[in-house]
């Protein structure tokens, strides 16, 4: 055993930082694809256990080298590929600085500054996001945590009014609560029942409309046909066509059965910070928690989501824990961990405030804005070439398009996955697939900072071109 005492930080962080540099000064003009699959780039990472260490320079270069090629240009400007953000760099500078300072913020007697930079960071999402004032806000890893926690509270909530306290006792003997989804709802909000004991077979599947708005008409059929305790849980912005729930409509729904409504926005919630998007998700904040990404429509760097609650006792019920060598929190005071599962975690309110004051609320809007109308043009653009469809009415970020033109379901998919490789190939733009009721489709999601008018114009011919290859093949 070794070890290295001769590190110098200077000349490491500085390293580090000319390598940033470098990896972001080309993003546009290269490929916006990895070069390599994830097989070759386990064959170049493959390594037996390191034995004797080696110093912190050598290693950063090494890691450098082996990721070379397998990195993709997710913070590229045609990128499309999930709606993912962009990481943008007042995020990722701020983010340097969470690491270094490698503040652990659990609690704001040992993380002041950190605690403080949250609490502001929160009441300005709030007031951003249209939501409640006086909402608790906890700061997790994504919007599937954030999921957990708004749904954690509202199970919480509905089997306390019923004298059950779930924190303590569980699920075992409870009231059985009914959950009430829509056909379109996200995997992820289903992974987050799963890991709170409530089931993602279970659920009532409540019928959508062709952009996957839950139908009202459905929503209170399967309500009314049972009883007790129950959750309904809605979505702002469908993965793949960005359509909100009608959420004026369901909420009065919900209430009738005393049902808490949880709100997956993992992108989509950012449309109400933009005036001109705002009606799409209006009523939003009737609801009783909401779930959303950082680091999708804010751009700060991966890990970031936020889980908002009307309720702050049912968030803090669903959440807290406490142990003597922990500080006691007075009335008044917030505690970063008690409002989601972790206890030591990342500093995620530095980067989620300085993206709010970079971007201001003025900013956020822009963006939400421009990234709604760059999804509008290349699908507008792209659908112009015979045989290209827009499956979708592009109201957000999301475009869905079909390749083929008049042909069976099965030629139609074997055309756009076809497509979809092409593209991808041809590395000028990246997007994916999604398959939804039984078609598969290219999918254009809009959502990184650095995206302009001038990459849409981009986008739109490379599709074309993919297409035309593709198209070429049978003639
Ligand atoms: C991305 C996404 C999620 C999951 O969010 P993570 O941040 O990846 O955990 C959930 N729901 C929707 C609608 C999403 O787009």
């Amino acid at each position: 055993m070794s070890t290295h005492k001769t590190d110098d930080p200077e000349a490491l962080f500085r390293r580090a930082a000319e390598h940033a540099l470098a990896f972001r000064r080309g993003i546009a003009d290269r490929k916006q694809r990895p070069d390599m699959t994830y097989g070759e780039a386990l064959a170049k990472w493959e390594a037996s256990t390191p034995e004797n260490g080696q110093p912190s320079e050598a290693v950063l270069e090494e890691m450098v080298r082996l990721a070379d090629g397998g990195l993709h240009a997710m913070t590229g400007p045609r990128f499309f590929g999930w709606v993912i953000g962009g990481s943008h760099p007042a995020g990722v500078a701020a983010d340097w600085l969470v690491s270094a300072w490698g503040q652990n913020v659990g609690n704001h007697m040992a993380a002041p500054a950190a605690s403080a930079a949250e609490t502001i960071a929160a009441t300005w999402l709030v007031d951003i996001l249209g939501l409640p004032n006086g909402s608790s806000v906890g700061f997790c890893t994504g919007a599937t945590m954030a999921n957990f926690v708004g749904l954690a509270a509202g199970r919480s909530e509905v089997l306390r009014r019923l004298g059950w306290d779930v924190e303590a006792k569980g699920l075992f003997g409870a009231p059985e609560i009914r959950v009430a989804v829509g056909e379109d709802v996200h995997v992820s909000a289903l992974s987050a029942l799963q890991f709170l004991g409530l089931g993602h077979e279970r659920v009532l599947k409540v019928a959508t409309d062709a952009e996957g708005r839950m139908l009202p008409g459905a929503l209170a059929k399967a309500l009314d046909a049972g009883t007790g305790p129950c959750i309904v849980m809605a979505q702002a912005g469908q993965i793949n066509t960005g359509a909100s729930d009608p959420f004026e409509e369901i909420v009065p729904i919900a209430r009738r059965h005393g049902a808490w409504v949880h709100v997956d926005g993992a992108f989509g919630l950012w449309g109400n910070a933009c005036p001109t998007r705002a009606h799409l998700t209006r009523g939003v904040e009737l609801c009783d928690s909401w779930a959303t990404d950082g680091h999708k429509w804010l751009q700060t760097p991966y890990d970031c989501g936020f889980a908002f609650v009307r309720d702050a006792e049912a968030h803090r019920r669903a959440m807290a824990f406490g142990a003597s060598y922990l500080p006691p929190v007075a009335e008044g005071e917030r505690d970063p961990t008690h409002y989601v599962p972790e206890l030591s975690r990342r500093a995620r309110g530095f980067a989620t405030w300085a993206l709010l004051k970079h971007f201001g609320r003025a900013g956020i809007a822009e963006m939400v804005e421009r990234h709604c109308r760059i999804a509008k043009i290349v699908a507008d653009k792209a659908a112009e070439e015979p045989g290209i469809q827009m499956l979708n009415k592009v109201v957000l970020n999301q475009a869905v398009l079909r390749f083929g033109g008049n042909v069976s379901i099965e030629e139609g998919n074997d055309k756009t996955l076809a497509t979809i490789a092409q593209l991808q190939k041809d590395g000028i733009a990246f997007a994916g697939g999604s398959k939804w009721r039984d078609r598969w489709m290219m999918r254009i999601s809009v959502s990184g900072w650095s995206t302009t008018e001038a990459d849409a114009l981009k986008t739109a011919e490379a599709i074309k071109s993919a297409w035309r290859q593709v198209r070429g093949r049978n003639d």
